[in-house]
Protein backbone atom coordinates (compact mmCIF):
# COMPACT_ATOMS: atom_id res chain seq x y z
CA UNK A 1 0.00 0.00 0.00
CA UNK A 2 1.41 3.23 -0.84
CA UNK A 3 2.00 5.82 1.64
CA UNK A 4 -0.56 8.53 0.73
CA UNK A 5 -3.01 5.38 1.38
CA UNK A 6 -1.17 4.76 5.19
CA UNK A 7 -1.37 8.47 6.05
CA UNK A 8 -5.18 8.87 5.22
CA UNK A 9 -6.42 5.90 6.96
CA UNK A 10 -4.47 7.08 10.03
CA UNK A 11 -6.47 10.56 9.65
CA UNK A 12 -9.85 8.05 9.43
CA UNK A 13 -12.30 9.51 12.59
CA UNK A 14 -12.11 7.39 15.44
CA UNK A 15 -15.43 5.63 16.17
CA UNK A 16 -15.59 6.62 19.60
CA UNK A 17 -15.06 10.31 18.77
CA UNK A 18 -17.96 9.72 16.42
CA UNK A 19 -19.79 8.14 18.91
CA UNK A 20 -19.87 11.34 21.13
CA UNK A 21 -20.63 13.45 18.45
CA UNK A 22 -23.86 11.50 18.16
CA UNK A 23 -24.65 11.27 21.97
CA UNK A 24 -24.44 14.86 22.31
CA UNK A 25 -27.46 15.05 19.28
CA UNK A 26 -29.32 12.51 21.54
CA UNK A 27 -29.25 9.49 19.19
CA UNK A 28 -29.61 6.92 22.09
CA UNK A 29 -33.58 8.94 22.62
CA UNK A 30 -34.39 6.49 19.39
CA UNK A 31 -32.16 4.20 18.61
CA UNK A 32 -30.50 1.52 20.69
CA UNK A 33 -26.95 1.77 21.68
CA UNK A 34 -25.57 -1.39 20.16
CA UNK A 35 -27.44 -0.71 17.06
CA UNK A 36 -25.76 2.76 16.26
CA UNK A 37 -22.07 1.16 17.09
CA UNK A 38 -22.53 -1.46 14.66
CA UNK A 39 -23.54 0.97 11.85
CA UNK A 40 -20.86 3.42 12.81
CA UNK A 41 -18.31 0.68 12.80
CA UNK A 42 -19.64 -0.09 9.42
CA UNK A 43 -19.92 3.18 8.20
CA UNK A 44 -16.02 3.65 8.85
CA UNK A 45 -15.54 0.57 8.06
CA UNK A 46 -16.66 1.36 4.57
CA UNK A 47 -14.51 4.28 4.40
CA UNK A 48 -11.34 2.49 4.96
CA UNK A 49 -12.41 -0.51 2.62
CA UNK A 50 -12.71 2.40 -0.43
CA UNK A 51 -9.28 4.06 0.55
CA UNK A 52 -7.60 0.40 0.26
CA UNK A 53 -9.37 -0.34 -2.85
CA UNK A 54 -9.10 2.35 -4.94
CA UNK A 55 -7.52 2.47 -7.91
CA UNK A 56 -5.79 6.01 -8.37
CA UNK A 57 -4.41 8.03 -5.13
CA UNK A 58 -7.21 9.92 -4.18
CA UNK A 59 -6.80 13.68 -2.10
CA UNK A 60 -7.05 13.97 1.05
CA UNK A 61 -9.15 16.55 1.17
CA UNK A 62 -11.62 13.86 0.08
CA UNK A 63 -11.24 11.91 3.78
CA UNK A 64 -14.57 13.03 5.57
CA UNK A 65 -13.92 14.13 9.47
CA UNK A 66 -15.54 13.26 12.62
CA UNK A 67 -19.08 15.32 11.94
CA UNK A 68 -19.58 14.26 8.40
CA UNK A 69 -19.24 10.47 9.39
CA UNK A 70 -21.64 10.88 12.39
CA UNK A 71 -24.01 12.36 9.75
CA UNK A 72 -23.48 9.60 7.26
CA UNK A 73 -24.13 7.09 10.08
CA UNK A 74 -27.06 9.04 11.31
CA UNK A 75 -28.66 8.88 7.82
CA UNK A 76 -27.98 5.21 7.49
CA UNK A 77 -29.64 4.57 10.75
CA UNK A 78 -32.95 6.81 9.59
CA UNK A 79 -33.11 4.39 6.34
CA UNK A 80 -33.72 1.48 8.87
CA UNK A 81 -37.45 3.46 9.84
CA UNK A 82 -38.22 3.61 6.32
CA UNK A 83 -40.36 1.00 5.07
CA UNK A 84 -37.97 -0.90 2.56
CA UNK A 85 -41.21 -2.91 0.80
CA UNK A 86 -43.35 -0.66 -0.33
CA UNK A 87 -46.05 -0.55 -3.05
CA UNK A 88 -45.25 0.85 -6.42
CA UNK A 89 -47.20 1.45 -9.40
CA UNK A 90 -46.73 -0.81 -12.26
CA UNK A 91 -46.53 1.37 -15.78
CA UNK A 92 -44.64 -1.11 -17.30
CA UNK A 93 -47.56 -3.21 -19.65
CA UNK A 94 -45.87 -6.35 -18.04
CA UNK A 95 -49.30 -7.80 -15.95
CA UNK A 96 -47.56 -10.38 -14.34
CA UNK A 97 -44.16 -8.80 -13.70
CA UNK A 98 -42.13 -11.42 -11.04
CA UNK A 99 -40.13 -8.23 -9.70
CA UNK A 100 -43.07 -6.06 -9.00
CA UNK A 101 -44.41 -8.56 -6.81
CA UNK A 102 -46.94 -10.61 -9.73
CA UNK A 103 -50.58 -10.69 -9.31
CA UNK A 104 -51.66 -7.74 -6.94
CA UNK A 105 -54.48 -9.67 -3.98
CA UNK A 106 -58.14 -9.07 -4.46
CA UNK A 107 -59.99 -6.97 -1.62
CA UNK A 108 -61.66 -9.64 0.02
CA UNK A 109 -58.32 -11.67 0.06
CA UNK A 110 -56.45 -8.91 1.84
CA UNK A 111 -59.68 -9.16 3.83
CA UNK A 112 -59.46 -12.47 4.92
CA UNK A 113 -55.64 -11.89 6.15
CA UNK A 114 -56.40 -9.30 8.29
CA UNK A 115 -58.93 -11.36 10.09
CA UNK A 116 -57.54 -14.42 10.30
CA UNK A 117 -53.72 -13.13 10.66
CA UNK A 118 -55.06 -10.65 13.51
CA UNK A 119 -56.88 -13.44 15.55
CA UNK A 120 -56.61 -17.12 16.29
CA UNK A 121 -58.13 -19.47 13.19
CA UNK A 122 -58.64 -23.07 12.63
CA UNK A 123 -55.73 -23.15 10.57
CA UNK A 124 -55.29 -27.06 11.66
CA UNK A 125 -58.12 -27.70 13.45
CA UNK A 126 -60.90 -30.02 12.29
CA UNK A 127 -63.85 -28.08 14.28
CA UNK A 128 -66.46 -30.62 13.37
CA UNK A 129 -64.63 -33.45 14.63
CA UNK A 130 -62.66 -31.55 17.62
CA UNK A 131 -59.20 -32.60 16.48
CA UNK A 132 -56.49 -31.97 14.61
CA UNK A 133 -56.95 -31.08 11.34
CA UNK A 134 -54.71 -30.35 7.58
CA UNK A 135 -54.24 -26.44 6.19
CA UNK A 136 -54.53 -27.58 2.94
CA UNK A 137 -58.28 -28.93 3.79
CA UNK A 138 -59.73 -25.07 3.61
CA UNK A 139 -59.03 -25.27 0.19
CA UNK A 140 -58.69 -28.75 -1.01
CA UNK A 141 -62.80 -28.77 -1.72
CA UNK A 142 -62.88 -25.43 -3.81
CA UNK A 143 -59.63 -26.31 -5.97
CA UNK A 144 -61.04 -29.95 -6.94
CA UNK A 145 -64.56 -28.37 -7.42
CA UNK A 146 -62.88 -26.07 -9.78
CA UNK A 147 -60.77 -28.64 -12.09
CA UNK A 148 -62.34 -31.74 -11.27
CA UNK A 149 -58.95 -33.12 -9.35
CA UNK A 150 -59.92 -35.98 -6.64
CA UNK A 151 -57.22 -33.96 -4.27
CA UNK A 152 -55.26 -30.85 -3.72
CA UNK A 153 -51.90 -29.92 -1.96
CA UNK A 154 -50.62 -26.68 -1.63
CA UNK A 155 -47.10 -25.57 -1.11
CA UNK A 156 -44.88 -22.21 -0.91
CA UNK A 157 -44.62 -22.04 -4.73
CA UNK A 158 -44.55 -23.52 -8.07
CA UNK A 159 -40.43 -24.18 -7.32
CA UNK A 160 -41.72 -26.55 -4.58
CA UNK A 161 -44.28 -28.09 -5.78
CA UNK A 162 -41.98 -29.38 -8.99
CA UNK A 163 -39.59 -30.45 -6.30
CA UNK A 164 -41.58 -32.24 -4.09
CA UNK A 165 -43.50 -34.20 -6.44
CA UNK A 166 -40.14 -35.27 -8.33
CA UNK A 167 -38.32 -35.96 -4.74
CA UNK A 168 -41.39 -38.08 -4.00
CA UNK A 169 -41.93 -39.87 -7.32
CA UNK A 170 -38.58 -40.33 -8.41
CA UNK A 171 -36.37 -40.43 -5.80
CA UNK A 172 -33.13 -42.20 -6.53
CA UNK A 173 -34.96 -43.28 -9.70
CA UNK A 174 -35.14 -41.49 -13.41
CA UNK A 175 -37.47 -38.82 -14.35
CA UNK A 176 -38.00 -39.01 -18.14
CA UNK A 177 -38.31 -35.69 -19.68
CA UNK A 178 -37.97 -34.24 -23.24
CA UNK A 179 -34.95 -32.06 -24.48
CA UNK A 180 -37.67 -29.42 -25.45
CA UNK A 181 -38.77 -28.57 -22.24
CA UNK A 182 -35.73 -28.51 -20.24
CA UNK A 183 -36.24 -24.72 -19.25
CA UNK A 184 -34.95 -21.97 -17.85
CA UNK A 185 -37.93 -20.12 -15.83
CA UNK A 186 -35.68 -16.96 -14.58
CA UNK A 187 -34.02 -16.23 -10.92
CA UNK A 188 -32.46 -19.07 -11.24
CA UNK A 189 -34.81 -21.62 -11.39
CA UNK A 190 -33.89 -24.58 -14.25
CA UNK A 191 -35.30 -28.18 -14.81
CA UNK A 192 -32.56 -29.92 -15.01
CA UNK A 193 -30.73 -28.33 -11.48
CA UNK A 194 -34.35 -28.74 -9.43
CA UNK A 195 -34.31 -32.61 -10.59
CA UNK A 196 -31.06 -32.71 -9.11
CA UNK A 197 -31.92 -31.48 -5.81
CA UNK A 198 -34.60 -34.02 -6.02
CA UNK A 199 -32.09 -36.58 -6.29
CA UNK A 200 -33.76 -37.99 -9.19
CA UNK A 201 -32.23 -38.65 -12.16
CA UNK A 202 -33.25 -37.06 -15.49
CA UNK A 203 -33.75 -38.80 -18.66
CA UNK A 204 -33.95 -36.67 -21.62
CA UNK A 205 -35.68 -38.04 -24.77
CA UNK A 206 -35.87 -36.46 -28.07
CA UNK A 207 -34.48 -33.00 -29.35
CA UNK A 208 -34.80 -29.93 -28.65
CA UNK A 209 -37.25 -29.15 -31.83
CA UNK A 210 -38.73 -32.78 -31.45
CA UNK A 211 -39.87 -35.80 -28.98
CA UNK A 212 -42.03 -38.37 -30.19
CA UNK A 213 -44.10 -41.03 -28.24
CA UNK A 214 -41.54 -43.53 -29.29
CA UNK A 215 -38.66 -41.78 -27.52
CA UNK A 216 -40.61 -42.15 -24.32
CA UNK A 217 -41.56 -45.89 -24.58
CA UNK A 218 -37.72 -46.54 -25.28
CA UNK A 219 -36.52 -44.94 -22.52
CA UNK A 220 -39.07 -46.26 -19.89
CA UNK A 221 -37.04 -49.50 -17.83
CA UNK A 222 -37.14 -51.02 -14.18
CA UNK A 223 -35.53 -48.00 -12.55
CA UNK A 224 -38.24 -45.34 -14.38
CA UNK A 225 -39.85 -43.57 -11.35
CA UNK A 226 -41.81 -40.61 -13.21
CA UNK A 227 -42.62 -39.51 -16.57
CA UNK A 228 -42.77 -35.66 -16.58
CA UNK A 229 -43.89 -33.14 -18.90
CA UNK A 230 -43.41 -29.32 -18.30
CA UNK A 231 -45.36 -26.49 -20.02
CA UNK A 232 -42.78 -24.40 -22.25
CA UNK A 233 -44.54 -21.39 -20.28
CA UNK A 234 -42.35 -18.78 -21.08
CA UNK A 235 -41.10 -19.44 -24.81
CA UNK A 236 -42.62 -21.08 -27.94
CA UNK A 237 -40.69 -23.14 -30.52
CA UNK A 238 -42.09 -22.49 -33.78
CA UNK A 239 -41.50 -24.39 -37.36
CA UNK A 240 -40.42 -27.99 -37.75
CA UNK A 241 -41.68 -29.31 -33.83
CA UNK A 242 -43.26 -32.71 -32.21
CA UNK A 243 -43.99 -33.07 -29.18
CA UNK A 244 -46.46 -36.46 -27.36
CA UNK A 245 -49.67 -35.26 -26.22
CA UNK A 246 -50.61 -36.25 -22.79
CA UNK A 247 -53.27 -39.07 -23.39
CA UNK A 248 -50.66 -40.87 -25.01
CA UNK A 249 -48.23 -40.30 -22.65
CA UNK A 250 -50.53 -41.07 -19.99
CA UNK A 251 -51.71 -44.52 -21.80
CA UNK A 252 -47.91 -45.32 -21.82
CA UNK A 253 -47.67 -44.54 -17.81
CA UNK A 254 -50.89 -46.79 -17.44
CA UNK A 255 -49.30 -49.53 -19.48
CA UNK A 256 -46.28 -49.62 -17.47
CA UNK A 257 -47.42 -48.62 -13.72
CA UNK A 258 -45.30 -45.71 -14.22
CA UNK A 259 -47.35 -42.05 -13.14
CA UNK A 260 -47.39 -39.04 -14.84
CA UNK A 261 -47.01 -35.49 -14.31
CA UNK A 262 -47.40 -32.13 -16.06
CA UNK A 263 -45.49 -28.77 -14.13
CA UNK A 264 -47.84 -26.64 -16.02
CA UNK A 265 -46.62 -23.39 -14.75
CA UNK A 266 -49.03 -20.69 -15.08
CA UNK A 267 -52.48 -22.05 -13.65
CA UNK A 268 -55.39 -20.96 -15.90
CA UNK A 269 -58.40 -21.95 -14.66
CA UNK A 270 -60.50 -19.85 -17.47
CA UNK A 271 -61.15 -20.20 -20.95
CA UNK A 272 -59.07 -17.34 -22.55
CA UNK A 273 -60.33 -17.86 -25.97
CA UNK A 274 -63.03 -16.61 -24.84
CA UNK A 275 -61.02 -12.96 -24.22
CA UNK A 276 -59.84 -12.94 -27.34
CA UNK A 277 -56.94 -14.50 -26.32
CA UNK A 278 -54.35 -17.49 -27.08
CA UNK A 279 -55.47 -20.19 -25.70
CA UNK A 280 -53.23 -21.22 -22.54
CA UNK A 281 -54.02 -25.24 -21.22
CA UNK A 282 -56.29 -24.64 -18.16
CA UNK A 283 -55.79 -27.14 -15.31
CA UNK A 284 -59.42 -28.99 -15.65
CA UNK A 285 -58.29 -30.10 -19.36
CA UNK A 286 -55.24 -31.52 -17.85
CA UNK A 287 -55.91 -33.57 -15.32
CA UNK A 288 -58.94 -34.76 -17.56
CA UNK A 289 -56.36 -36.58 -19.75
CA UNK A 290 -56.26 -39.03 -16.65
CA UNK A 291 -52.99 -37.62 -15.37
CA UNK A 292 -51.48 -38.43 -12.62
CA UNK A 293 -50.45 -35.16 -10.98
CA UNK A 294 -50.54 -31.26 -12.30
CA UNK A 295 -48.46 -28.72 -11.08
CA UNK A 296 -49.00 -24.92 -11.14
CA UNK A 297 -48.39 -21.16 -9.71
CA UNK A 298 -50.94 -19.52 -7.73
CA UNK A 299 -49.48 -15.86 -8.49
CA UNK A 300 -49.30 -16.33 -12.44
CA UNK A 301 -52.54 -16.43 -14.27
CA UNK A 302 -54.72 -17.54 -11.53
CA UNK A 303 -54.06 -14.41 -9.71
CA UNK A 304 -53.59 -14.68 -6.28
CA UNK A 305 -50.70 -15.09 -3.75
CA UNK A 306 -47.68 -16.60 -3.95
CA UNK A 307 -48.21 -20.71 -4.05
CA UNK A 308 -47.20 -23.68 -5.63
CA UNK A 309 -51.16 -25.86 -6.03
CA UNK A 310 -50.13 -29.74 -6.39
CA UNK A 311 -53.59 -31.82 -7.98
CA UNK A 312 -54.00 -35.06 -8.85
CA UNK A 313 -55.04 -38.53 -8.34
CA UNK A 314 -56.01 -39.35 -4.73
CA UNK A 315 -53.11 -42.09 -4.00
CA UNK A 316 -50.42 -40.35 -5.54
CA UNK A 317 -51.24 -37.47 -3.51
CA UNK A 318 -51.40 -39.42 -0.26
CA UNK A 319 -47.50 -40.10 -0.89
CA UNK A 320 -46.46 -36.49 -1.53
CA UNK A 321 -47.92 -35.33 1.73
CA UNK A 322 -46.29 -37.93 3.45
CA UNK A 323 -42.99 -36.69 2.19
CA UNK A 324 -41.22 -34.94 5.33
CA UNK A 325 -40.09 -32.44 2.51
CA UNK A 326 -43.65 -30.63 2.54
CA UNK A 327 -43.49 -29.92 6.11
CA UNK A 328 -40.40 -27.98 4.93
CA UNK A 329 -41.98 -26.51 1.62
CA UNK A 330 -45.69 -25.43 3.69
CA UNK A 331 -47.54 -22.67 3.40
CA UNK A 332 -48.74 -19.91 6.09
CA UNK A 333 -52.35 -19.47 7.15
CA UNK A 334 -51.90 -15.56 5.12
CA UNK A 335 -51.55 -17.06 2.10
CA UNK A 336 -53.95 -19.85 2.76
CA UNK A 337 -56.72 -16.98 3.49
CA UNK A 338 -55.61 -15.29 0.42
CA UNK A 339 -55.86 -18.15 -1.83
CA UNK A 340 -59.48 -19.14 -0.38
CA UNK A 341 -61.03 -15.99 -1.45
CA UNK A 342 -59.36 -15.35 -4.59
CA UNK A 343 -60.76 -18.96 -5.45
CA UNK A 344 -63.86 -18.43 -4.62
CA UNK A 345 -64.03 -15.58 -7.20
CA UNK A 346 -63.58 -18.73 -10.36
CA UNK A 347 -67.08 -19.92 -8.70
CA UNK A 348 -68.35 -17.47 -11.04
CA UNK A 349 -65.54 -17.40 -14.13
CA UNK A 350 -67.39 -13.68 -15.84
CA UNK A 351 -66.89 -12.24 -12.00
CA UNK A 352 -63.61 -13.96 -11.53
CA UNK A 353 -62.04 -11.64 -14.65
CA UNK A 354 -63.47 -8.36 -13.00
CA UNK A 355 -62.47 -9.13 -9.43
CA UNK A 356 -59.03 -10.85 -10.15
CA UNK A 357 -56.58 -7.44 -11.16
CA UNK A 358 -54.24 -9.47 -13.41
CA UNK A 359 -57.09 -11.25 -14.70
CA UNK A 360 -58.84 -7.98 -15.46
CA UNK A 361 -56.18 -6.39 -17.04
CA UNK A 362 -55.31 -9.61 -19.58
CA UNK A 363 -58.79 -9.24 -20.95
CA UNK A 364 -60.04 -5.75 -21.13
CA UNK A 365 -61.00 -4.32 -23.56
CA UNK A 366 -58.30 -2.00 -25.79
CA UNK A 367 -61.25 0.64 -25.44
CA UNK A 368 -61.51 0.69 -21.93
CA UNK A 369 -57.75 1.10 -21.52
CA UNK A 370 -57.69 3.97 -23.85
CA UNK A 371 -60.95 5.72 -22.30
CA UNK A 372 -58.28 6.19 -18.94
CA UNK A 373 -55.65 7.09 -20.67
CA UNK A 374 -57.76 9.96 -21.52
CA UNK A 375 -58.57 10.30 -18.74
CA UNK A 376 -55.02 10.64 -16.78
CA UNK A 377 -53.87 12.89 -19.94
CA UNK A 378 -57.01 15.06 -19.41
CA UNK A 379 -56.05 15.25 -15.75
CA UNK A 380 -52.29 15.91 -16.28
CA UNK A 381 -53.24 18.96 -18.30
CA UNK A 382 -55.21 20.14 -15.59
CA UNK A 383 -52.01 20.46 -13.65
CA UNK A 384 -50.20 23.10 -15.54
CA UNK A 385 -46.78 21.60 -16.00
CA UNK A 386 -45.06 24.01 -18.21
CA UNK A 387 -42.16 21.17 -19.40
CA UNK A 388 -44.67 18.72 -20.12
CA UNK A 389 -45.88 17.49 -22.79
CA UNK A 390 -48.47 14.23 -23.47
CA UNK A 391 -49.63 12.36 -25.92
CA UNK A 392 -51.40 9.30 -26.46
CA UNK A 393 -49.45 6.02 -28.70
CA UNK A 394 -50.68 2.49 -29.38
CA UNK A 395 -48.34 -0.31 -28.17
CA UNK A 396 -48.48 -4.15 -27.01
CA UNK A 397 -48.02 -5.02 -23.57
CA UNK A 398 -47.16 -8.42 -22.08
CA UNK A 399 -49.01 -11.08 -19.51
CA UNK A 400 -45.36 -11.61 -18.20
CA UNK A 401 -44.69 -13.72 -15.43
CA UNK A 402 -43.49 -17.03 -17.62
CA UNK A 403 -47.02 -16.46 -19.29
CA UNK A 404 -48.32 -16.19 -22.88
CA UNK A 405 -45.15 -15.82 -24.24
CA UNK A 406 -46.14 -14.64 -27.95
CA UNK A 407 -49.19 -13.12 -26.87
CA UNK A 408 -49.47 -9.47 -28.13
CA UNK A 409 -51.78 -7.86 -26.29
CA UNK A 410 -53.13 -4.47 -27.36
CA UNK A 411 -52.49 -1.45 -25.25
CA UNK A 412 -52.68 2.29 -25.48
CA UNK A 413 -49.63 4.28 -23.63
CA UNK A 414 -49.65 7.89 -22.38
CA UNK A 415 -45.76 9.32 -23.11
CA UNK A 416 -43.95 12.05 -21.35
CA UNK A 417 -41.70 14.61 -23.03
CA UNK A 418 -39.95 16.72 -20.56
CA UNK A 419 -37.90 19.88 -21.90
CA UNK A 420 -35.99 20.06 -19.00
CA UNK A 421 -35.08 16.94 -18.42
CA UNK A 422 -33.67 13.74 -20.40
CA UNK A 423 -36.47 10.54 -20.99
CA UNK A 424 -33.45 8.43 -18.25
CA UNK A 425 -32.96 11.12 -15.83
CA UNK A 426 -37.42 11.44 -15.12
CA UNK A 427 -37.25 7.47 -15.77
CA UNK A 428 -34.69 7.24 -12.22
CA UNK A 429 -36.19 10.05 -10.17
CA UNK A 430 -39.89 8.47 -10.97
CA UNK A 431 -38.17 5.28 -9.07
CA UNK A 432 -36.67 7.60 -6.43
CA UNK A 433 -39.52 8.97 -5.23
CA UNK A 434 -41.94 8.05 -2.01
CA UNK A 435 -44.41 6.17 -4.14
CA UNK A 436 -42.37 5.31 -7.05
CA UNK A 437 -43.48 4.91 -10.86
CA UNK A 438 -41.97 2.13 -12.59
CA UNK A 439 -42.35 3.57 -16.48
CA UNK A 440 -40.17 2.58 -19.71
CA UNK A 441 -38.42 4.38 -21.39
CA UNK A 442 -38.17 5.25 -25.49
CA UNK A 443 -36.18 7.28 -26.86
CA UNK A 444 -36.55 11.13 -25.16
CA UNK A 445 -40.18 10.11 -23.71
CA UNK A 446 -40.85 8.13 -20.85
CA UNK A 447 -43.84 5.85 -21.64
CA UNK A 448 -46.78 4.83 -18.81
CA UNK A 449 -48.85 1.38 -20.27
CA UNK A 450 -52.24 2.15 -18.88
CA UNK A 451 -53.14 -1.71 -18.93
CA UNK A 452 -51.33 -1.88 -15.98
CA UNK A 453 -52.56 1.38 -14.20
CA UNK A 454 -55.34 1.60 -12.18
CA UNK A 455 -57.62 4.65 -11.92
CA UNK A 456 -57.47 5.29 -8.54
CA UNK A 457 -53.25 5.52 -9.06
CA UNK A 458 -53.85 8.37 -10.66
CA UNK A 459 -52.67 10.43 -8.02
CA UNK A 460 -49.36 8.93 -7.29
CA UNK A 461 -48.39 9.72 -10.81
CA UNK A 462 -49.70 12.98 -10.54
CA UNK A 463 -47.69 13.65 -7.44
CA UNK A 464 -44.51 11.77 -8.24
CA UNK A 465 -44.67 13.93 -11.96
CA UNK A 466 -44.51 17.66 -9.31
CA UNK A 467 -42.12 16.00 -7.17
CA UNK A 468 -39.93 15.11 -10.30
CA UNK A 469 -40.38 19.15 -11.73
CA UNK A 470 -39.47 20.81 -8.85
C1 LIG B 1 -43.28 -20.18 -13.30
C2 LIG B 1 -43.00 -21.60 -13.50
C3 LIG B 1 -42.35 -22.34 -12.49
C4 LIG B 1 -41.91 -21.71 -11.20
O1 LIG B 1 -43.03 -21.31 -10.46
P1 LIG B 1 -42.88 -20.32 -9.19
O2 LIG B 1 -44.28 -20.20 -8.66
O3 LIG B 1 -42.34 -19.04 -9.72
O4 LIG B 1 -41.96 -20.97 -8.23
C5 LIG B 1 -42.10 -23.67 -12.73
N1 LIG B 1 -42.46 -24.26 -13.89
C6 LIG B 1 -43.09 -23.58 -14.88
C7 LIG B 1 -43.45 -24.30 -16.14
C8 LIG B 1 -43.38 -22.22 -14.72
O5 LIG B 1 -43.99 -21.55 -15.69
Amino acid sequence: MDELKKEMLKTLPKIDEVLLILEKQNIYVLTPREIVKETCRKVVQDLRDKIVNARKNISTESCPDATAVACEVEKSIKGLYRYSLRRVVNATGVILHTNLGRAPLCPEALQRIMEVGSSYSNLEFDLAKGERGQRYDHVSSLICALTGAEDALIVNNNAAAVLLVLNTLAEKKEAIVSRGELIEIGGEFRIPEIMKKSASKIREVGTTNRTRLGDYEKAVNDKTGLIMKVHTSNFRIVGFTEEADIESLVALGKSRGIPVMDDLGSGCLIDLNLYGLQHEPTVRETLATGIDVVTFSGDKLLGGPQTGIIVGKKEVLAKIKKNPLNRALRIDKFTLAALEATLMHYLNPAQAVKKLRALKALTESVVDVKKRAEKLITKLQKENFDSLKFSIREDFAAAGGGSLPTQQISTILVAIKNKKMSASKMEEKLRKIEVPVIARVDKDEILLDLRTIAEDEFTFIIEGLKQVNT
